[in-house]
């Protein structure tokens, strides 16, 4: 990225404290129309996928913003398809986008509707333009139209065709739909001004020919108009008032309302804003069409996506969408949003939400010397403290049981407060254990069992005599816990910027290689038997976790949905602070 798009990053949105009641520049003008009583005061928006790709985490914000403004001011929201493009788009994409919508928590009723409802309409306005001397039929080349276009500090010239007469443009419109001329041969141009300082407006194209089957229309149509034609006049036919779009189109609002003006049709406002950028990805459904087809992630719902469908089965929740979406805000400036907000939005509502789990992600062996060969004992454990509805469940504790590798150092550093030789520790729920000893594997020195005594005066985690330990370790027994596969993930990229690759090379080559780690034997409570893909746990000091569909009756396999670190609060006194 440039130096601009550096500063930019570094200028993120003021984020809203009120996430249930987004304001902003938009619901300001709504406001203001509303009061102005345009549009009979109704409030009717759209949402205009293009199903070109599965939708993500930049759609969410657009479609929280077009679907819950609707909703905010009692309004209607349209479900649209903007299916102009048939060789980019494919059913799959249409079905994937519907169930996306919903699952964030929005709903259009009846009102789902395809531009490609509307060719016949489309077709019949292009005989208008062309009637009153607005349209024309171009044999320029898409190569020559290129040239003849000029630069921003460069008119263009008109084409040699420009000033065909109303009988022959009709005429050949006509033929062009009747699939007489093979394709990128003409064209049907809106006749604006080729001196015109915006671009857009020097006689844009606004058909082109392409024999392609389109998923809806099948081989009824082999001219297709394009975006800018189709989408002001869907907007206009569906009655929509606010066409709000992303920050691109802001150029292109001019030939959006001469369109309409030249038709004399309803006229919707369009409103640009600011479209999402993430820190650590990439938010394009072109670059996702390359991660999926060159396999670098295992699909479009490859937890480690920004789309919604990876999000979702990394387990994030609609609300925590939603939430996000309404946190960071809507501007009229471009914008980097950290990771680490979506995340914390994520953690805020899985905190409350999330039942509590122990499981071992490396387990290391422990032996209590003292505790009975064949005795074992249930334990009560509160499911949520954040929630005391929620209950408490049974854990089986026996003689051997299983702690993190991690949480026991032979040797340990002065900061580990730990398990550790002579040292003692709190089990969760359980009892305090102190270390006797460990057994090592004679020729690598590898610790493989730990020993330990418990005192049974400590049942439930607290010494009648007041004595303190440092530290409380989560664990599990060993005879009764679920073997588990756990899936660890980081960022799929490792840059904040993974657009800044330097000059020629591959956006590609910012993959972070070290973005999925699995880990096959882990082990989890007994009361995980049973669970459903998508149910979501916290194992405890290890994060937050949701039930992965790979998963089979023998095997339960977790995607690590986030860590229970939060590097928002860090990054938002930074902010503060004003560094
Ligand atoms: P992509 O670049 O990922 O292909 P797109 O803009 O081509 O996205 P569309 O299917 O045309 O995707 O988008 C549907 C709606 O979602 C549009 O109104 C678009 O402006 C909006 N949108 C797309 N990406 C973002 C984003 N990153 N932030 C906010 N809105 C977005
Ligand atoms: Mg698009």
């Amino acid at each position: 990225m440039n130096d601009s798009g550096k500063k930019q990053e570094n200028e993120r949105n003021p984020v809203s404290s009120d996430p249930t009641k987004p304001s902003h520049f938009i619901t300001e003008i709504i406001e203001a129309d509303i009061n102005a009583k345009k549009y009979d005061s109704r409030v009717h928006t759209r949402f205009p996928p293009e199903p070109n790709g599965y939708l993500h985490i930049g759609h969410a914000k657009s479609i929280c913003l077009n679907f819950g403004t609707a909703q905010d001011f009692g309004g209607l929201c349209n479900m649209r398809f903007d299916d102009t493009n048939p060789t980019k788009e494919e059913v799959e994409y249409v079905e994937s986008i519907q169930e996306d919508v919903r699952w964030i928590g929005f709903d259009w009723d009846d009102r789902l509707f395809y531009a490609s409802d509307y060719f016949e309409k489309l077709y019949q306005f292009g005989v208008q333009l062309i009637h009153a001397g607005n349209a024309y039929v171009c044999d320029l080349s898409p190569q020559e139209i290129r040239e003849y276009r000029g630069t921003l500090t460069e008119a263009g010239r008109e084409s040699p065709y420009r000033n065909r007469s109303v009988e022959e443009n009709l005429n050949l419109f006509e033929r062009m739909r009747a699939g007489e001329f093979s394709d990128g041969t003409r064209t049907l141009r809106a006749k604006i001004d080729m001196a015109s300082g915006n671009i857009n407006m020097r006689d844009p194209v606004i058909y082109r020919i392409l024999h392609a089957s389109h998923h809806r229309t099948g081989d009824t149509w082999c001219i297709y108009p394009m975006y800018d034609y189709a989408h002001c006049l869907s907007d206009s036919l569906e009655g929509i008032t606010h066409s709000i779009c992303t920050l691109e189109f802001e150029d292109h609002r001019p030939l959006y309302d001469w369109i309409l003006d030249v038709l004399d049709v309803y006229h919707p406002r369009q409103i640009e804003f600011a479209r999402l950028n993430l820190t650590y990805t990439v938010l394009s459904k072109r670059k996702f069409i390359e991660l999926v087809g060159g396999r670098y992630v295992s699909g479009w719902d490859d937890p480690r996506m920004p789309t919604i469908s990876g999000l979702r089965r990394r387990g994030y929740t609609p609300e925590s969408i939603r939430n996000f979406c309404n946190r960071i805000g809507v501007a009229k400036r471009d914008s980097t949003v950290d990771m680490a907000l979506l995340e914390y939005c994520l953690r805020e509502d899985l905190n409350k939400s999330a039942p509590r789990a122990m499981a071992v992600l490396q387990p290391l062996r422990v032996v209590i010397l003292n505790y009975p060969e064949d005795a074992e004992e249930e334990l009560d454990a509160v499911n949520n403290p954040e929630d005391p509805g929620m209950g408490t469940r049974k854990v089986p504790f026996s003689r051997v049981l299983y702690i993190e590798r991690d949480d026991f150092r032979e040797d340990p550093p002065k900061q580990f407060y730990r398990l550790a030789p002579g040292r003692e520790v709190r089990l969760r729920y359980a009892y305090f254990i102190k270390c006797v000893g460990v057994v090592k594997d004679e020729k690598t020195g590898e610790v493989l069992e730990v020993q330990c005594t418990y005192d049974p005066a400590t049942r439930g985690g607290d010494a009648p005599d007041g004595r303190k330990v440092k530290s409380t370790l989560h664990w599990v027994s060993a005879s009764h816990a679920l073997k588990i596969e756990v899936r660890l993930y980081d960022h799929l990229f490792t840059s904040p910027d993974p657009a800044d690759v330097g000059e020629g090379a591959d956006w590609k080559s910012g993959i972070n290689p070290d973005s999925l780690k699995a880990l096959k034997s882990c082990r989890a409570e007994p009361s995980l038997s049973g669970s459903a893909p998508g149910n979501r746990f916290q194992f405890e000091r290890q994060g937050y976790f949701c039930v992965d569909p790979d998963s089979t009756p023998d095997m339960l396999v977790l995607n690590r949905t986030v860590t229970l670190r939060d590097t928002w609060a860090k990054i938002e006194k930074s902010q503060k602070e004003g560094r």
